[in-house]
C-alpha cells in the first residue's frame, strides 16, 4: 500500500502526516514554524520523523511557482525566490512535490472532504488572511504560473483599508479572521462570536456584517467560475454553525441573477486543520 507523506507549513506550526492508500492518517508530526532560513532543515526533520513513505509533498503559504520556488510569502518575509522544492529534494534525496497551502487544502477537500464528487469547486480558507483554490472541469487549477486562487487579494473596495500586500480594500481585510476582529473594534473574533451566541445585539450585528463581507467575495467568485460547491475553511469556521446561515442568506441575495440560476452549495470544510497536509500528500497524483 502506498504511503504518501504531506507537510503543511502554517503561520504558527508545520503539520506533517503520512496517509495510507485508503486515506487513513497513519502518522502525524508537529513542529513550530521556523524562520525562513531554518525552514528546509525543519521540513527535513519532519520528513525523517514521519518515517517510511513512498512520496512526499509540501504546502507553503504565498506565491509558489510551478517549479516549487517561493516567490514571496507573507509570513516568511525573507523567503524571497527560495527554491524550497529543490533544497528539500536535495536534502532528502527524493523527489518532492510542492504547492501553495490553500491549493493543497482545495485538493484535500475535493478528494476526501466537503467537495467529494464536485466537478467545479471553489475553496476559500478564512484565517489570518484568505487563501483560495479552484477545481474547474474536474481538474485542480494552478494558473499559468502557479498563482491561481489568490482570492484574498481580490479588491472589494478600491479606497478601502490598506492591505500589507500594498493594495487597498483587499477582501481579506474584511472577510478573514483578522477582518472579523477588526470589525469588532478591539474584541477578538472568538469573543465577538461568543457574545453573538449569547444574543448580544451589537455582536450579532458585527457577525452579520462580517458574514455579508464573506458572502460578497463568494458571490464574486461564483459569478466568475460557476461552481457546484463553495467550501469555506480556516480557523474562523470553527463557528460554522453561527456563520454559515447568514453567509448563505447574503450569498443568495448577492449572486448575479439569483432567481434565474442554480445556486452552488455553500458548505463548511470537513478536514479541519489537517486539510493542507493531506492535500500536500496528494500532490503527486495531481501535478
Ligand atoms: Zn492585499
Amino acid at each position: 500500500m502506498t504511503l504518501a507523506a504531506g507537510i503543511d507549513v502554517g503561520g504558527t506550526k508545520c503539520l506533517g502526516v503520512v496517509v495510507d492508500g485508503s486515506g487513513v492518517i497513519v502518522r502525524e508530526v508537529r513542529r513550530p514554524t521556523p524562520t525562513a532560513n531554518l525552514l528546509v532543515g525543519v521540513l527535513q526533520e519532519i520528513a525523517h520523523e514521519l518515517g517510511e513513505h513512498d512520496t512526499i509533498g509540501v504546502g507553503v503559504p504565498g506565491l509558489i511557482s510551478r517549479q516549487g520556488v517561493i516567490r514571496s510569502s507573507p509570513n516568511m518575509s525573507t523567503a524571497i525566490e527560495m527554491p524550497v522544492r529543490e533544497l528539500l529534494s536535495d536534502a532528502l534525496g527524493e523527489h518532492v512535490w510542492c504547492d501553495n497551502d490553500a491549493t493543497c487544502a482545495t485538493l484535500a477537500e475535493w478528494q476526501m472532504g466537503a467537495g467529494v464528487g464536485a466537478h467545479d469547486m471553489v475553496l476559500v480558507t478564512l484565517g489570518t488572511g484568505i487563501g483560495g483554490g479552484i477545481v474547474s472541469g474536474g481538474v485542480l487549477q494552478h494558473g499559468a504560473h502557479g498563482h491561481a486562487g489568490e482570492a484574498g487579494h481580490m479588491v472589494v473596495d478600491a479606497h478601502g483599508d490598506p492591505c500589507p500586500c500594498g493594495q487597498r480594500g483587499c477582501w481579506e481585510r474584511y472577510a478573514s479572521g483578522v477582518g472579523l476582529a477588526r470589525l469588532s473594534g478591539g474584541l477578538s473574533g472568538e469573543e465577538v462570536i461568543g457574545r453573538a451566541r449569547r444574543g448580544d445585539g451589537p455582536a450579532v450585528s458585527v457577525v452579520n456584517t462580517y458574514c455579508e463581507w464573506v458572502a460578497l467575495g463568494l458571490a464574486n467568485l461564483a459569478n466568475f467560475s460557476d461552481p457546484d460547491v463553495m467550501v469555506i475553511g480556516g480557523g474562523v469556521m470553527e463557528a460554522a454553525d453561527i456563520l454559515l446561515p447568514p453567509i448563505r442568506q447574503h450569498f443568495a441575495r448577492l449572486l448575479y441573477a439569483p432567481s434565474h440560476r442554480q445556486h452552488p452549495r455553500v458548505v463548511g470544510a470537513e478536514l479541519g486543520e489537517r486539510a493542507g497536509a493531506i492535500g500536500a500528500s496528494l500532490l503527486h497524483l495531481h501535478d
